[in-house]
């Protein structure tokens, strides 16, 4: 099974993807884990990518297509699970293509709805946790790059969720509570 998981920066892909690693065997896609991989690199392209995510802005298409298409050559037995991808029209577009390529399809696409508010605290206390235990503070983790990136949520990324509710196949959770009940909305939706 393929699914997407969608929602704005904060809304807890990542957490949910985890999870759905160790229960399912699923294979997270994070583009967002290998641009900031390819960021520590420190090659020219890795600096350039640093500073637009730094800014709270999206990279290129063309650049995560292609991270995204190298990591489907590999398979999963499990499914994928895509976490901040696409967020574009144009990715998703993309997406369904190689997915077709392949001979698969997507099964489902998990919207997590979270206020902006929280949103916006949330990520404010990840950075302020990362400080205090001495692990590395996002450079995008910081309220001004924070509005940003939702402001391109809104613009580029929310027109996904008319894109594939067309398609019959979204799904929308609370993304609110604790982190047992939005697990327990996601499995309710995969296994329905
Ligand atoms: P994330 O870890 O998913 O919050 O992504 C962090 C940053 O990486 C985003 O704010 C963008 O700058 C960049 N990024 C991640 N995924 C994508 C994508 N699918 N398209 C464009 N930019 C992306």
């Amino acid at each position: 099974m393929n699914i997407i998981l969608l929602g704005p920066p904060g809304a807890g892909k990542g957490t949910q993807a985890h999870h759905l690693v160790e229960a399912r065997g699923m294979v997270q896609l994070s583009t967002g884990d290998m641009l900031r991989e390819a960021k520590s690199s420190g090659t020219e392209m890795g600096n350039r990518v640093a500073e637009v995510m730094a800014r709270g802005e999206l990279v290129t298409d063309e650049i995560v297509i292609g991270l995204i298409r190298e990591k489907l050559e590999a398979g999963a037995a499990g499914g994928f699970i895509f976490d901040g991808f696409p967020r574009t029209l144009a990715q998703a577009d993309a997406l369904g293509e190689l997915l077709a390529e392949k001979g698969e399809s997507l099964d489902a696409v998990v919207e997590m709805e979270v206020d902006d508010e929280t949103l916006v605290q949330r990520v404010v206390n990840r950075a302020k946790e990362a400080a205090a235990a001495g692990r590395p503070v996002r450079a995008d983790d910081n309220e001004d790059s924070m509005r940003t990136r939702l402001m391109e949520y809104y613009k580029k990324t929310a027109p996904l969720i008319g894109y594939y509710h067309a398609k019959g196949q979204l799904a929308k959770v609370n993304g609110l509570g604790q982190i047992a009940e939005v697990q327990a909305s996601i499995s309710a939706v995969l296994d329905s």
